[in-house]
C-alpha cells in the first residue's frame, strides 16, 4: 500500500469503528415505492418523490421529447451558448407557479443555494441561518466569507438577539451598496426532521430590523399553499420573502434548483450566481420533466396527489406508533425515527432491509452525532398494503423499548 492508500484507509477504518461507513447501494429500477436495491426487491419508504411523479409517463414522455427535439446535452454554460428553450419555458412556468416576477434555474438545488448566497453577501455581510439548514447552505455561507451566526433550532428568541447584534454593527463605507447586509436562511420543511419553521414571526423579525430572508422551500414545494407553492403561499407570505428557494428534484419528480423572487434578483444572480456562470446547462430533457411535473402539480391531479400523500401520512404515522415507536408531532411527509447510537441506526435499518423495507439510518454528518435515525419518507404512491407492511417490519424492533 501506498502512504497515499495507507493514509485513506486508517482514515475509512475511522469511519467504519464509530459506525458512519456509508455504501453505495445499485437501484436497478426506476424510482417508485418497490425499487430493486442490489438484486432485491423492497418496499420504498426513503424517497424525497412524495407525489410519486419521477416515473410519471408525463414526464417522461415530456423528457423524450426534449431529448429528441434538443439531444443529451446543453453543450455549454446558459451564459455562452447553452440557453435553450425549455430552460426559459421552465423558468416562465416557475414564475407563474410560485406568483413572483421571475425565475432562475440551477442545474441542482445545492447549486441554487451556493450561487445565490454567494452573490448576495460577502465578508462584510452577516449570515443568520438555523441549526438545523441543510449542507449546501453552510457551504455556501463559508464560500461567501460572510459573518455566520448559526440560531437556535426554530429559537425566534435567539434569532432577534442576534438580528439584534447584527443591526448594531458599524455602517461599512460601501461605495454602490448598504453593508453590512444581514441575510436569514431557513427552509419551510426541515429536511432531517420535517417540522416547519415558525414563518410568520421570522417574517416580521427580519422586516423589523430590515435583513433578508432566504427560504428552501426544497421540501415544502408541491405540498402546502393552496395552490402547492409551499409554506410561504399556505402562511399568505410569498411577497414578503425576498428569495424564494427550491428544488424540482422531490415532489416535482424531476431534477435542478431554482430561486424565485423579483426580476432584479433574478438579473443579478445571472450577473454573479458563480455556479450558474461557470457550469454547463443541465441536460434540457430534465427542464422540460421538471415543466410537465408543474402542470401535474398546478392542476387538479395534483390536488388529488396532495390529498393522497397526507392520508397516506396519517396512516403510516399510526401503523409507526402502534408498532411501539415515537414520532416528533410533525406536520410533513418526512418522520424521524429517532434512534440515538450511529451502530444502532445501521443495525435497525440491516433488519428492516432483511424484512423488505428500505428505510437506510441517517447519520452524522447528515445530522449531529449521538442522533442518528431512520428518515421515513411517504410518497403518494404508497398503498394500504405498503403501510401495513411497514407496520409489520417495525413491530418488535423499536430500538429503546
Ligand atoms: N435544500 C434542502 C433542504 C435539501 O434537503 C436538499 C436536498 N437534500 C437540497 C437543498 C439540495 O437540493 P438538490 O438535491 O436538488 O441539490
Amino acid at each position: 500500500m501506498s502512504p497515499f492508500e495507507r493514509e485513506l484507509a486508517d482514515e475509512l477504518e475511522a469511519l467504519r469503528t464509530q459506525g458512519l461507513q456509508r455504501q453505495l447501494r445499485q437501484v436497478s429500477s426506476p424510482q417508485g415505492t418497490r425499487i430493486q436495491v442490489d438484486g432485491c426487491s423492497v418496499l420504498n419508504f426513503s424517497s424525497n418523490d412524495y407525489l410519486g411523479l419521477a416515473n410519471h409517463p408525463a414526464l417522461k414522455e415530456a423528457a423524450s421529447l426534449a431529448l429528441g427535439k434538443y439531444g443529451a446535452g446543453a453543450g455549454a454554460s446558459r451564459l455562452l451558448c447553452g440557453s435553450l428553450a425549455p430552460f426559459h419555458e421552465l423558468e416562465e412556468t416557475l414564475a407563474t407557479f410560485k406568483g413572483t416576477e421571475a425565475a432562475l434555474t440551477f442545474a441542482t438545488g445545492y447549486t441554487a443555494a451556493l450561487g445565490a448566497i454567494v452573490a448576495l453577501v460577502g465578508k462584510e455581510d452577516v449570515l443568520l441561518v438555523d441549526k438545523l439548514i441543510h449542507a449546501c447552505v453552510i457551504d455556501a455561507a463559508r464560500l461567501s466569507g460572510a459573518q455566520l451566526r448559526i440560531f437556535k433550532h426554530n429559537d425566534l428568541d435567539d434569532l432577534e438577539s442576534k438580528l439584534q447584534w447584527a443591526s448594531a454593527l458599524p455602517k461599512a463605507a460601501a461605495k454602490t451598496r448598504s453593508a453590512p447586509r444581514i441575510l436569514i436562511v431557513t427552509e419551510s420543511v426541515f429536511s432531517m426532521d420535517g417540522d416547519l419553521a415558525p414563518l410568520r414571526e421570522i417574517v416580521e423579525l427580519k422586516d423589523r430590523h430590515g435583513a433578508w430572508l432566504l427560504l428552501d422551500e426544497a421540501h415544502a414545494t408541491g405540498l402546502f399553499g393552496e395552490k402547492r407553492r409551499g409554506l410561504a403561499e399556505a402562511y399568505e407570505l410569498g411577497a414578503r420573502v425576498e428569495i424564494q428557494m427550491g428544488t424540482l428534484s422531490k415532489a416535482l419528480g424531476a431534477a435542478g434548483g431554482f430561486i424565485c423572487g423579483r426580476r432584479a434578483l433574478i438579473d443579478l444572480l445571472i450577473h454573479r450566481a458563480r455556479s450558474f456562470i461557470f457550469s454547463t446547462a443541465p441536460a434540457p430533457a430534465a427542464a422540460a420533466a421538471a415543466n410537465a411535473a408543474l402542470a401535474i402539480v398546478q392542476s387538479d391531479a395534483g390536488e388529488s396527489l396532495r390529498q393522497a400523500l397526507w392520508q397516506r401520512v396519517d396512516a403510516v404515522k399510526n401503523v409507526v406508533i402502534n408498532a411501539g415507536w415515537s414520532l416528533p408531532p410533525v406536520q410533513s411527509a418526512i418522520l424521524p425515527l429517532h434512534v440515538g447510537a450511529e451502530t444502532a441506526a445501521v443495525e435497525v435499518a440491516a433488519t428492516l432491509r432483511e424484512r423488505g423495507l428500505f428505510i437506510p439510518a441517517i447519520r452524522y454528518p447528515t445530522v449531529a452525532r449521538g442522533e442518528a435515525r431512520l428518515r421515513l419518507t411517504v410518497s403518494a404512491a404508497h398503498t394500504a398494503s405498503d403501510i401495513q407492511q411497514l407496520g409489520a417490519a417495525l413491530a418488535g424492533l423499536r430500538p429503546c423499548a
